[in-house]
């Protein structure tokens, strides 16, 4: 996610280029990667570049009641201000705002948008991910995975052959 913005730094304030994003990208560190898709403008203010945009991605998450693999839909809205190293004609060193999360542009006025969009990823993660609203979960007793149908415990099951069955047993047993 790599920008040249040396001609957009020679540009006049309030200069805007548009780019269309679609790259693949590791987002959550497990090795599997994540296709990004959307657009970002990019905005030559006094002292930066600002990007803003709207993308989306998937990662894939584990569901916090099943503890199956998804594929979480994200949605980023980026916002931020790139500062340049580096004078765009002379290439003296610039000083950089002192800004905590604020980002930079290399001396070769590459504007990298990836880590940016990798962190507001991270942020879009729900805390406790569910593959669907529905989830059904694990079955307490043997921990099948009850999205793919119901198991065969009697106690966790609503099928009334088991509630007979169990009656039966507690008969036996006396
Ligand atoms: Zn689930
Ligand atoms: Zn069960």
């Amino acid at each position: 996610m790599q920008v040249n913005v040396a001609q957009l730094l020679r540009a006049p304030i309030g200069s805007v280029r548009d780019y269309e994003i679609e790259q693949v990208i590791y987002i959550t560190g497990d090795g599997v990667n994540s296709l990004v898709q959307g657009n970002v403008r990019l905005t030559r203010t006094n002292r930066s570049i600002l990007a803003k945009g709207e993308l989306a991605t998937e990662v894939e998450l584990t569901c916090s009641r099943c503890l199956g693999s998804f594929k979480c839909p994200l949605k980023i809205n980026l916002e931020d201000e790139y500062y340049p190293t580096a004078d765009v004609d002379t290439g003296a060193p610039l000083a950089v705002p002192d800004e905590p999360g604020s980002f930079t542009i290399g001396e070769n006025h590459i504007l990298d948008l990836t880590e940016a969009v990798r962190q507001y990823a991270l942020l879009a993660i729900p805390m406790k991910p569910l593959c669907k609203e529905s989830c059904a979960g694990l079955c307490p007793f043997c921990g099948k995975n009850l999205n793919q149908g119901p198991c065969g415990c009697p106690l966790n099951s609503t099928d009334p052959r088991w509630a007979e069955l169990s009656k039966l047993k507690k008969e036996k047993g006396k």
